[in-house]
């Protein structure tokens, strides 16, 4: 189904970002990866994934707190594929410390990471999707915001403010583009067993002194009435929905995957 297009996919050396590049090479698409740590294994999933396609992977290591790394990341994407048609903004970290002792330059982080960095993304890309298709336009951005788009938790201020400011870019992209054929859409999940939220549940754990079991059972129970972890592979097949022709005229919405967290 995506044969031809080219996703970037920001932090998707890991969990949720790693499972979305996976699903839309596994559509045909050609995928750049992006973020830190071990690169191999995860361009070999994603490779792995395109295999039948013949599509291609590519790698760039911008650091997304930083334009200038962002400007070069899109140039590079360009340069390898022709254009972007399909930004995910995925690449995000978290900090945890009530208000008065939260420092500020994590919140700078944080924001730059989680919200800033959708923005450079998206409106480097956004001129050559406007163009494509003989000027009638192209293309599919897709915001991975968070259940904390949509409602609170206590210490979480710079990443709530974030994702809620995430959402309201993703309304205001896919009205400015509402004529065209960009579609601007938010992916919101609740809890996902990743790399980030398992820094959450050892923290947990050690704080209580109990088993790390224990304390995935605690952080489930807490907030998710599913007692379920959503997964990359789900949450893939959202996106890949998301760049389907049925997902033409889904514009602007702020879709959860979140086991019912944000229906209390
Ligand atoms: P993760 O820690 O597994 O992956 C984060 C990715 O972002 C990694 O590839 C990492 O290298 C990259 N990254 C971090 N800082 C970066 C930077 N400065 N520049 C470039 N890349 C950077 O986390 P995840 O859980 O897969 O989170 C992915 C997205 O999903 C985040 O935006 C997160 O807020 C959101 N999210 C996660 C959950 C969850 O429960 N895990 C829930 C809701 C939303």
């Amino acid at each position: 189904m995506l044969k031809g297009k080219t996703a970037l996919v920001t932090g998707s050396t890991s969990g949720i970002g790693l499972g979305i590049a996976r699903a839309l090479a596994q559509q045909g698409a050609n995928v750049v990866l992006n973020g830190f740590g071990d690169v191999e294994g995860p361009r070999a999933e994603v490779q792995a994934a395109g295999q039948a396609h013949g599509a291609k992977v590519a790698y760039h290591g911008a650091d997304m707190s930083r334009v200038a790394d962002i400007e070069d990341m899109v140039d590079y994407s360009v340069r390898n594929f022709g254009q972007v048609d399909i930004l995910v903004n995925n690449a995000g970290i978290q900090h945890v410390a009530p208000i008065q002792e939260f420092a500020p330059e994590r919140w700078d982080a944080v924001i730059a990471i989680n919200l800033s960095s959708a923005f450079h993304a998206t409106r480097l890309v956004l001129p050559a999707m406007q163009a494509a298709d003989n000027g009638r336009g192209w293309g599919r951005i897709i915001n991975v915001a968070s259940v904390h788009g949509l409602v609170g938790s206590a210490q979480k201020s710079a990443y709530v403010a974030a994702k809620h400011g995430l959402i309201g870019l993703t309304k205001v992209c896919a009205l400015e583009n509402a004529t065209t054929g960009i579609t601007c859409n938010a992916i919101c999940p609740g809890w996902v067993l990743t790399p980030l939220v398992q820094k959450q549940v050892d923290a947990k754990a050690a704080d209580q002194g109990i088993s790390i079991e224990e304390a995935t059972k605690q952080l489930l129970s807490e907030k998710e009435p599913s007692l379920q972890f959503t997964t990359p592979e789900e949450l893939g097949a959202l996106a890949v929905f998301f760049c389907s022709p049925a997902g033409a005229n889904v514009r602007g919405v702020a879709w959860n995957m979140d086991g019912g967290w944000a229906a209390q």
